[in-house]
């Protein structure tokens, strides 16, 4: 088991920012709107990541731990219209395969809380009493410590640790209705409140894609049957300096999509010199079956059925709005 545990971990746990993406998925994935993020050393050391969601049962701790075991995906039919974030059941698995973790959780209808950690080479879940609110906290400590080889790949302190804020960064743009708080090394360094005005919303992109973004950049909204459009995008004929902050979401989740990118492109064709890029915080949705996301294991990817379709509607989105700000 640990041995196929590690493999698995070598596509999910390639540093300790995805581990972080998928402990934060987690977390939103089980209702939490507060989630506090603890590095220690870039994450070498440690990843704590404690939320308010509802909880593991203690009957269940063992079970979450375990490769293939998600409580998100009953039946293959539900493989066809995923809506949480995690589907696979390898993330738990994964990371306690290449490091110390410990697993407490509460749900509200259980008195106390209980701990879980995996141990050995069979991975055999020990369970014992603990304190902790309702919610869960998840515990890393120590991370690649019995692969040295992955462990070599490790950059810095400081450069890994830039990879965990732009994993939050990215995720903090698509929940504006979740509390964030990331701590280094014992200090906190981010914050991000619950948004519930525009007002506060605006302020948030401030924070993460910049002041002249949220100030000067074109509202997106459009919608076409069941595919909605919302965002920000900002020309850089309307910028001072270059906004690099380029976000992508579909239906919630962070994409690099090419057919996307693609769209986006062509709607700036002619309207850009090739010297400054864009800056966009995109958010696409449409119907759950409409669009496959089981196609990359660090879902960076998505495959659409109708790609034309969904291409041609950004495109059109976009260039829309160009057309009548720039010319
Ligand atoms: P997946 O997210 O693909 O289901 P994971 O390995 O990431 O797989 O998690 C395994 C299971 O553990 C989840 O399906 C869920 O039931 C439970 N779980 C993990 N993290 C949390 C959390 N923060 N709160 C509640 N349940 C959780
Ligand atoms: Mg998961």
């Amino acid at each position: 088991a640990q041995l196929a545990n590690q493999i698995a971990a070598g596509e999910v746990v390639e540093r300790p920012a995805s581990v972080v993406k998928e402990l934060v998925e987690n977390s939103l994935d089980a209702g939490a709107d507060q989630i506090d993020i603890e590095i220690e050393k870039g994450g070498h050391k440690r990843i704590l990541i404690r939320d308010n969601g509802k909880g593991i049962a203690r009957d269940e701790l063992g079970l979450a731990l375990s490769r293939h075991a998600t409580s998100k995906i009953g039946t293959l039919d539900d493989l066809e219209c995923i809506v949480s974030l995690g589907f696979r059941g390898e993330a738990l698995a994964s990371v306690s395969s290449v490091a110390r973790l410990i697993l407490t959780s509460r749900p509200p209808n259980q008195s106390e809380a209980w701990q879980a950690r995996a141990e050995g080479r069979d991975m055999a879940v020990d369970i014992q009493p603990a304190a902790h609110p309702v919610g869960t906290t998840v515990d890393v400590v120590d991370l690649f410590y019995n692969t040295p080889a992955r462990r070599k790949f490790l950059r810095t302190e400081k450069t890994e640790f830039q990879h965990i804020d732009e994993v939050l960064r990215r995720i903090a743009l698509s929940r504006f209705d979740v509390a964030f708080s990331l701590k280094h090394n014992g200090k906190v360094l981010r914050r991000f409140p619950r948004c519930n005005s525009e007002d506060t919303r605006l302020k948030r992109v401030a924070t993460i894609a910049g002041n002249e973004f949220a100030q000067q950049a074109l509202v997106i909204h459009s919608d076409y049957q069941s595919l909605k459009l919302d965002g920000w995008l900002l020309p850089p004929q309307l910028a001072r300096a270059q906004n690099d902050g380029q976000y992508v979401y579909v239906n919630g989740r962070m994409m690099r999509d090419k057919l996307i990118y693609h769209a986006i492109r062509q709607a700036f064709e002619g309207l850009v010199d090739e010297q400054r890029y864009p800056a966009f915080v995109l958010f696409l949705s449409l119907d759950a079956d409409q669009v496959d996301v089981n196609v990359h294991p660090a879902k960076h990817e998505v495959r659409f059925h109708q790609a034309r379709l969904v291409h041609d509607f950004i495109y059109r989105a976009l260039d829309d709005v160009l057309q009548h700000n720039l010319t």
